[in-house]
């Protein structure tokens, strides 16, 4: 086994208002710039779920990233869009994480995606939450002094009550050691190994360069987070809901069977896999069929254990009272039936129709089919002016 495979792993989401320094922060973090796709640099905002990873280790002076003293950790982190149009991209980022770091720029504070950020962490049950008041080389000393007040009035009834506070400046590179010693100091979620293994798509792409000779040619690539089980090179996998085509006007979704050609930890090649892992798999798909992302929200097993895609879902729904993503937080009216929901599952997203209703029980009709599991959570989202605002969560019945 490898040194990292060893390592002790985590998986962590950074959330928090655009422009407040999450890109900037990770990059700090990983030596990595997560901002890699051509239409994220030229608008200079994240649009899709970024990754970037490093290795946490620790010498007499503290912890780095660069490798000094004895590796401890090893993290991947998932770099969320601050942009209220993408509040559903960050909450299925939020399904296949264990911890996150919530950035609040001291210079604008509480801003409205850093409050519906938050309580998409709290409708996820993210407990484990690190603070990041960055930017503070903009302010002066009694201005942090109050922001960090505001944040603390902030949290104190929320999920993040008991998160530590860190005064950052990722720009200029202070206390970002810091940062790596409150993430060492996250407990390690406990991972099932004994289950079916359930791996969650959350990127898919061709790695191949253009011109490459045939028979160099990589495989499909799908990334994502191994939830349980485990998965090997050699492995035969289903992938579901699949392919879709269109058949007598009807648009019909058929499983996809390949193999595990190779599987990838960061740039560490790995013959197995455990719960928990962030991982690329090289399957034998067409490259093709896997490239910008066609596979999001797909999930992974060994053939035959899982469930079969479904349309319709029954729900047990828990509303807010107010809406949180906007400046205004409105008052949420109650769901009302033949009303269109966004609703995210797992690293699913689709549009719902609402069908029935009954208390808190509400039967939606999909766009797009998902492979739910019992108990799986859902983020709920309404369309409200021109913007999807999470307006509460629920549980598949
Ligand atoms: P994101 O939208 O949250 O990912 O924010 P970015 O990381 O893209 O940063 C937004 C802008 O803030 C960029 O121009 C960064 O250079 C700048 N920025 C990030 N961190 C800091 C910081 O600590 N201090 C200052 N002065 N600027 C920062
Ligand atoms: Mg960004």
């Amino acid at each position: 086994m490898t040194k990292m495979e060893s390592l002790p792993e985590l998986n962590v989401g950074v959330v928090g208002h655009i422009d407040h320094g999450k890109t900037t922060i990770l990059s700090k973090l990983t030596g990595k710039f997560t901002d890699t796709h051509s239409e994220e640099l030229k608008r200079g905002i994240t649009i899709k779920l970024g990754y970037a990873d490093t290795i946490i280790s620790k010498d007499k002076t503290g912890f780095n990233n660069q490798g000094q003293g004895q590796p401890v950790r090893y993290i991947s982190f998932i770099d969320a869009p601050g942009h209220e149009m993408l509040m559903a991209t960050m909450l299925s980022g939020a399904a296949i994480i264990d911890a996150a770091i919530l950035v609040i720029a001291a210079n604008e504070g509480i801003k409205p995606q850093t409050q519906e950020h938050l309580l998409a962490l709290q409708t996820k049950q993210i407990k484990n939450i690190i603070i990041i008041q960055n930017k503070i080389d903009l302010v002066s000393k009694e201005q942090a002094i109050k922001n960090y007040k505001e944040i603390k009035e902030f949290i104190k009834e929320t999920i993040a009550k008991d998160a530590p506070i860190i005064p950052v400046s990722a720009q200029q590179n202070i206390n970002i050691d810091k940062v790596l010693e409150e993430l060492v100091k996250i407990e390690i979620p406990k991972r099932d190994s004994n289950s079916a293994p359930i791996f969650l798509i959350a990127r898919s792409f061709d790695i191949n360069r253009p011109g490459t000779e045939i028979k160099k040619l990589h495989g499909g690539v799908v990334g994502g987070i191994l939830k349980t089980g485990k998965l090997k090179v050699g492995d035969e996998i289903e992938i579901k809901p699949g392919f879709s085509s269109k058949k007598a006007n009807q648009i019909i979704y058929e499983s996809i069977l390949t193999k595990i050609k190779s599987i990838y930890k960061g740039k560490n090649s790995i013959k197995e896999a455990t719960p928990g892992s962030s991982l690329s798999i090289e399957t034998e798909l067409d490259p093709a069929t896997t490239k910008t992302d066609s596979l999001i929200g797909n999930t992974i097993s060994t053939k035959g254990n899982l469930p079969e895609p479904r349309n319709n879902l029954k729900i047990k729904t828990e509303i807010f009272e107010n809406v949180l993503g906007s400046e205004t937080h409105e008052k949420i009216e109650p769901l009302k039936t033949k009303e269109m929901l966004m609703l995210n599952i797992n690293t699913t997203i689709t549009v719902g129709t609402v069908e029935k209703i009954s208390n808190n029980e509400v039967e939606v009709s999909l766009n797009l089919p998902v492979i739910a599991l019992n108990n799986d959570n859902v983020g709920i989202a309404r369309r409200i002016g021109n913007h999807w605002r999470l307006i509460g969560y629920g549980e598949v019945l």
